[in-house]
């Protein structure tokens, strides 16, 4: 059963699909291909360097901008042509989200009844592309194949276990009072409820 600490379940809601297309730079589609593969093959898997940021600053994927310089402010805003992969550094996969399309609904594990997404946001790569994130990895790829395969109890069952990969590092982030605490929430597919303070913010604003 996931659950979060009471004090943080008051405080968060469900995010809708808007919210989570909000933040997503891509659609993620399929599986991670076979290491030394053609960048072409990324596309629209986890290692597609055009959603989640360039893993080395400032070259893309197909090569085409790794002997440009840094000419003005305005080189930040450029696209690679061909690849996509905007020029920027690697600090941009702390950064940017993608997303999966479940073609299906499943309940929000953390919402109530009828809280349901048809969409599951996929975090920035710096929380799944390492060692420590493996699993989380594995996890959005179990939701890919139950996605090809329309197994709608193993959707359910994949995005229980995304939060429940989560939840130790949300309510740690929470109570450290982490930066990190908000993209943590929004991969766990939840935005802090406006207007509602924490007891010791409302104890502090007089209104508790
Ligand atoms: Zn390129």
């Amino acid at each position: 059963m996931v659950s979060l600490p009471d004090d943080l379940h008051y405080l968060f809601r469900p995010a809708s699909r808007s919210e989570i297309l909000s933040w997503s730079f891509g659609v993620i589609r399929y599986l991670r291909p076979n290491i030394g593969s053609e960048w072409i093959y990324t596309r629209n898997t986890l290692n597609d360097e055009a959603i989640f940021g360039p893993k080395e600053s400032y070259h893309c994927v197909c090569g085409f901008f790794n002997n440009f310089e840094r000419t003005s402010d305005y080189s930040d805003l450029l696209i690679c042509p061909t690849c996509g992969v905007k020029f920027t550094t690697s600090n941009a996969r702390r950064e940017r989200f993608g997303h999966i399309e479940l073609y299906t609904v499943a309940q929000h594990p953390l919402g109530n009844e009828g809280d349901v997404l048809d969409v599951i946001p996929v975090l920035p790569a710096m929380y799944w592309d390492t060692h420590v994130g493996m699993q989380l990895a594995n996890s959005y790829e179990i939701t890919l194949t139950s996605v090809e395969a329309k197994d709608q109890h193993r959707i359910q069952t994949s995005f229980e276990y995304i939060l429940d990969n989560l939840i130790p590092q949300f309510v740690t982030a929470y109570r450290k009072s982490h930066p990190d605490v908000v993209a943590i929430a929004k991969g766990m597919a939840l935005v802090r409820k406006e207007g509602v303070g924490t007891r010791k913010e409302n104890k502090e604003k007089g209104t508790a």
